[in-house]
């Protein structure tokens, strides 16, 4: 049995994650008196100097980590990603234009769905589902009157990631970057707009992050409700309805505990090393574990495989569940085995992970 200082379980959920054990003995700590206000902070107005302390620390370190330029507004939103799936093409995609959805996987699709409800758009790479690919988008793929191309820089469902982005010229690229958001660094100047929901590597489902470069906020459509503009959230400093405060409070110790660690650099690096611990063991297998992306295209936050056939895999999930890895199964729909290395989970879990893997296949191989 696993004992992380009184942990019993590797949570290696696809979200929500697992969150840093300072954070939640942090918020443990200061749950029901923060900072001696005789309150908790989820019980505080939003207009009280200790939120607001918080709130704008969130904001800050978000663009401190990020390296976020100053031409670029933060938004903190509900609503989870998803409405940002309607919310984007609702503010940029207007009567004349078309937006173009880059295919890899299910989200992509969802994305792209709901933009279809708001104007014309138009799929590049295959609609199939699953896709252990990303397409390569080139310039004849893109259509003259392109209000924005978006794509999804981690698929969560097929374990695939953008290594690198396309570079559109003048055609913004909006990223849905659930998944990966915090996970690496990013050239934030490459991108019109990112989005992504807090309950992987932000934190807690609650408050959705937005990075959006501040000429897109000119090209927002007319006829959009102020509550689904992001120039209204981004000129009341995300304060237009009540924020998520408790949700906000949670990324800002998230972020603080990143910034601890060294930053998104060493983040990255540790990422990295999760990441080819299990994919070793996937490669080194001769198919007792069958990886499903392609290598040049793989996750370093979802390890997608399976085992020779169902029987397997379910008896590969209940063992790591006795042993205290939970979260280890595949998408509902897909089957098969899913392992998320969000930021939170140590590379000495993945070396456990690793050793039950090797044991496993040791035990089962005939
Ligand atoms: N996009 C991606 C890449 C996701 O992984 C998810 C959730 N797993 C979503 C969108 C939907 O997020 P939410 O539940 O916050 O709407």
């Amino acid at each position: 049995m696993l004992n992380y200082s009184n942990r019993k379980v590797v949570n290696f959920y696809s979200g929500p994650s697992q969150l840093p054990l300072e954070v939640l003995e942090e918020i443990q700590q200061k749950l029901i008196d923060y900072k001696q206000t005789g309150m908790s902070i989820m019980e505080m107005s939003h207009r009280n100097k200790y939120y607001m302390d918080v709130h704008d620390e969130a904001i800050s370190l978000l663009r401190e980590l990020l390296s976020i330029p100053d031409n670029y507004k933060v938004i903190l939103l509900q609503g989870g990603a998803r409405l940002q799936f309607g919310m984007v093409p609702m503010n940029f995609l207007h009567k004349s234009k078309a937006a173009g959805y880059v295919m890899t996987d299910v989200w992509s699709i969802e994305a792209m769905n709901e933009a279809t409800v708001i104007g014309e758009t138009y799929s590049i790479g295959s609609k199939q589902v699953p896709s252990s690919s990303i397409p390569h988008i080139s310039e004849q793929d893109i259509l003259k009157n392109t209000a924005y191309i978006h794509i999804t820089s981690n698929n969560t469902v097929a374990g695939t990631q953008y290594h690198q982005y396309p570079n559109l010229g003048d055609v913004p690229l909006i990223a849905d970057m659930t998944s990966d958001l915090l996970s690496k660094s990013i050239d934030v100047n490459q991108f019109g707009l990112i989005y992504a929901s807090g309950q992987k590597n932000l934190g807690i489902a609650g408050v959705t992050a937005i990075i959006v470069n501040e000429n897109m906020l000119e090209r927002e459509s007319e006829n959009v409700p102020n509550c689904l503009r992001y120039s209204k959230y981004a000129e009341s400093n995300s304060m237009l309805c009540t924020p998520p405060t408790f949700s906000i409070y949670v990324m800002s110790l998230v972020e603080k505990w990143i910034k601890k660690q060294g930053g998104i650099q060493v983040i990255e690096k540790r990422n990295l090393e999760k990441a080819s611990l299990l994919y070793n063991v996937i490669d080194n297998s001769n198919g007792f574990y069958e990886g499903y992306s392609h290598k040049n295209c793989r996750s370093i936050m979802n390890i997608v495989f399976k085992l020779k056939n169902k029987e397997m895999d379910n008896k590969f999930i209940l063992e790591a569940e006795k042993e205290g890895f939970i979260g280890i199964n595949g998408h509902h729909k897909r089957g098969g085995c899913r392992v998320s290395l969000y930021n939170s989970i140590s590379i000495d879990n993945c070396l456990d992970f690793k050793e039950f893997m090797m044991e496993f296949k040791r035990k089962n191989n005939q």
